[in-house]
């Protein structure tokens, strides 16, 4: 029965190619729709920080005789200026990775020193939450990909599992080889993700709980920044997670032999 419903599915060539114009169609006019959707989220997202600066600065000016909250005041402005400072970096960063300019930035990468550099990257706020960041890489690995953007992307995942881990808790980074590909691993035992978020969590600022992620100068960007990254160099993003156990998220790239290019 098996070709006789390969048959039933092949449409007469005009109506064929309608479908495939009414597919562009729709394609574009859900591009439309993200793009303006985007728009509207960078400038939301903008304004709240700016205006947040806004009224400390006000409070500031109004609080001259009270050095105590001068002080307050001030720290929260320079919280909120850091967060807009991220927030912008993380919107150029995705814009750069929607213009597809991979093939004159790739290299070839050690996937050891990402793990070291994302590692590094969030060292001091988990060792600042008594956090244990334990990493392990098997033999050498390479990948051939942008670098700037694997060091995001890896970077976001150890970050994240940092923030939403409680403290003295562990995260453990490791990197293998598993056929042809390179799976580095990120775990906590943090907060964990309700299934039922866990395919929105990739969508560009979305985030399972705002207002936590709002305390933690979360943007809702480094899961969506990931996701484009993985896809850009070849590769692919999974995530397990249990609500009050954990998270796993595992970036899949494929592999690469570098091994002649390394004796050069
Ligand atoms: P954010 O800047 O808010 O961390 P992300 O795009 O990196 O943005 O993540 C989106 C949301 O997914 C987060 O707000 C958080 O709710 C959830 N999340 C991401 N990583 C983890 C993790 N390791 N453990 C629990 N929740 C996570």
């Amino acid at each position: 029965s098996a070709p006789l419903q390969v048959h039933a599915r092949v449409a007469p060539l005009t109506s064929r190619l309608m479908l495939v114009l009414a597919e562009d169609r729709t394609q574009a006019q859900r591009l439309d729709m993200i793009r303006r959707d985007f728009v509207a989220n960078v400038s939301h997202e903008l304004k709240t920080p700016i205006g947040a600066i806004k009224l400390l600065a006000e409070a500031v000016s109004e609080a001259t005789d009270d050095p105590e909250a001068v002080t307050r005041f001030s720290a929260r402005m320079g919280d909120e200026a850091e967060r807009l400072t991220r927030l912008v970096q993380q919107i150029i960063d995705l814009s750069r990775l929607q213009a597809d300019t991979l093939s004159e930035d790739a290299v070839t990468i050690k996937v050891g020193e990402l793990v070291a550099e994302a590692c590094e990257h969030s060292m001091t706020e988990a060792e600042s939450k008594g956090i244990s960041l334990r990493s392990s890489v098997d033999g050498d690995l390479y990948v051939h990909g942008d670098r700037a953007q694997l060091h995001a992307a890896v970077s976001n995942l150890v970050e994240n599992a940092v923030t939403y881990s409680p403290e003295q808790s562990r995260v453990a980074v490791s990197a293998k080889r598993v056929d042809g590909d390179v799976k580095v691993t990120v775990s906590d035992n943090g907060v964990g993700i309700p299934a039922s978020e866990l395919e929105r969590i990739f969508e560009r600022f979305y985030r399972v709980d705002p207002a936590r992620a709002r305390s933690t100068g979360g943007t809702g960007l480094g899961l969506s920044i990931v996701k484009h990254v993985a896809a850009s160099n070849g590769g692919s993003v999974e995530v397990w997670s249990e609500p009050g156990l954990g998270s796993t998220f595992t970036l899949v790239l494929p592999a690469f032999d570098s091994e002649i290019d390394e004796e050069k």
